[in-house]
């Protein structure tokens, strides 16, 4: 990063010619990496994005992109057909918003629409469109793992027509009720992370069970408080379990420190940068901090985010069903009353649910 800083300070000493050749460069090197990037995510296709089937072959090209055909469905796609990118009109100023949000911090949507002269409704797609992509299974747990979890108020910031107003501040409901959402956070000491958004409510031990069931190896250690699903969680799954009084907290390397630390700085990106978010949109920023968590320190960091987003073949209809993927979770995973469905109209639409349904976390 050093040297960015000592080229851009040389800037305002260079002449007008050279720094229209310098513009040419740099725009002719963005595209050779951009078209780079294609071609990484060219080599991670497995199936086809229709039908699933593994039995493809090349097909010809589309504007120098390889393009691919099923044998067993015969339609054709290119590798990034169902991803975040797919259908978009502006591709590439797509891929410099998602480099902008993956290297920089959290920051708000008025930030982002400013900066590449786009509409905050877009940007709010845009930002949702890359981030849906990023949720993943969960990882194995190989080590000692810790395990809370994280309370935020349940919310509906802008949905429409809702027939009272949204209360800001604290919750008038005290202690854990059904008004508190439920992030589950475990983390490997040195190793993988899992964030996932899995109950509205009081935590139980069928939630946390269809998200980690056979996620922990047998050398995993699981540390928690004496949260009682947590304790019946590791006691169906034969997991080693630590456990201690809040009293003797940070003794003997048992605690939950890690997660704790963690915790805190997604709370504050939440609550204190972006004021709130909606339950509905809490995964994805889960999601956003987890892949920012995950490749801290990685030289790539940002293209391997950006690998990761534009090869998830499920993206597009993971976004597109996002409205039926809420309703879902709310019917099955809460006490609320779902209301007020806002859906808008696209002009190509193609839901296709069970297919949005295998690539989510709820
Ligand atoms: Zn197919």
């Amino acid at each position: 990063m050093a040297n960015i800083y000592k080229i851009l300070q040389e800037l305002p000493n260079l002449s007008f010619e050279e720094i229209f050749l310098l513009q040419e460069k740099v725009t002719k090197e963005a595209d050779f990496r951009s078209k780079e990037l294609l071609k990484d995510v060219e080599n991670t296709i497995l199936a086809c994005p229709q039908c699933g089937s593994k039995d493809f072959i090349k097909w010809c090209k589309y504007k120098e992109t390889q393009r691919f055909k099923c044998k067993d469905c015969n339609s054709t796609f290119l590798p990034t057909t169902g991803s975040s990118v797919h259908w978009l009109k502006k591709p590439k100023l797509f891929l410099r918003f998602c480099v902008s949000m993956f290297s920089g911090n959290v920051c708000s949507l008025k930030t982002q629409s400013k900066e590449f002269g786009i509409s905050p409704s877009t940007a709010f797609e845009w930002r949702h469109k890359a981030l849906i992509a990023l949720g993943q299974e969960s990882p194995i747990f190989q080590g000692v793992t810790e395990m809370d979890d994280i309370w935020f108020r349940y919310s509906q910031k802008g949905r429409k027509g809702l027939k009272y107003s949204r209360k800001r501040g604290r919750s008038s409901h005290k202690g854990d009720n059904d008004f508190v959402s439920k992030v589950l956070m475990s983390k490997e000491r040195g190793g993988e992370l899992d964030i996932s958004l899995i109950k509205i409510g009081r935590l139980d031990k069928s939630s946390i069970e269809q998200r980690l069931s056979g996620k922990f190896a047998d050398t995993s250690v699981l540390v928690s408080d004496k949260h009682p699903s947590i304790l019946s969680f590791a006691k169906s799954e034969n997991l080693k379990h630590e456990t201690f009084k809040s009293e003797q907290h940070g003794k003997k390397d048992i605690h939950v420190q890690t997660v704790n630390n963690l915790a805190a700085s997604f709370k504050a990106d939440v609550n204190h940068v972006l004021r709130g978010v909606s339950t509905k949109y809490l995964q994805n920023y889960a999601n956003w901090f987890g892949v920012k968590e995950k490749y801290k320190g990685l030289k790539d960091k940002v293209k391997t985010i950006i690998k990761d987003c534009f090869s998830n073949n499920k993206a597009w209809d993971m976004f597109m069903n996002t409205e039926l993927l809420y309703k879902d979770f709310i019917l099955k995973k809460s006490k609320r009353t779902y209301r007020c469905p806002t859906v808008r109209y696209r002009k190509h639409q193609n839901w296709n649910f069970e297919n949005a349904k295998r690539g989510t976390y709820i």
